[in-house]
């Protein structure tokens, strides 16, 4: 068994709440977001980080923008800021690729105020609207 915490969501050996998936990549909500309706595309295949392999991240980019798209107009985002993290000095802490999506709204404008998390974020309530339940 894998000790890597998004292969084994991506085997469904660890929940998660997942809001998209395709052949390249499962997108899910982040346990610990920043605002709301923060999302994780997160590759199938186990790649360490973006930069690893010349290919994973553009194959992640359709579910990027089919999800980027959803999460606009399912949560009224004004705005996302589209990031990935690589190595650990960048803030890197699960070393599998993912791509963060952290819709942004109205009124907390800028790349610092992204950092400022939100607090009483209902993951289940965001994930039903996304799911359009
Ligand atoms: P990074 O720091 O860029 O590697 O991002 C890793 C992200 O994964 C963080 O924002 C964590 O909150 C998130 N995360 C870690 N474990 C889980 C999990 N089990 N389910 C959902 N998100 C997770
Ligand atoms: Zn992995």
């Amino acid at each position: 068994m894998t000790d890597c915490i998004f292969c084994r969501i991506v085997a469904g050996e660890i929940p998660s709440r997942r809001v998209f998936e395709d052949a390249d990549a499962i997108a899910f909500l982040d346990i610990a977001p920043y605002k709301p309706g923060h999302t994780l595309v997160v590759s199938k295949r186990h790649v360490p980080e973006a930069l690893a392999d010349a290919g994973a991240l553009a194959s992640l980019a359709p579910a990027i923008t089919t999800v980027g798209r959803l999460l606009t107009e399912r949560l009224d985002a004004d705005g996302m800021n589209v990031l990935t993290n690589v190595g650990e000095v960048a803030g890197q802490s699960v070393f599998h690729l993912h791509v963060h999506l952290i819709p942004r709204f109205e009124g907390k404008a800028g790349i610092r105020a992204m950092l400022d998390k939100d607090h009483d974020i209902d993951l289940d309530a965001i994930q039903a609207r996304l799911l359009g339940a």
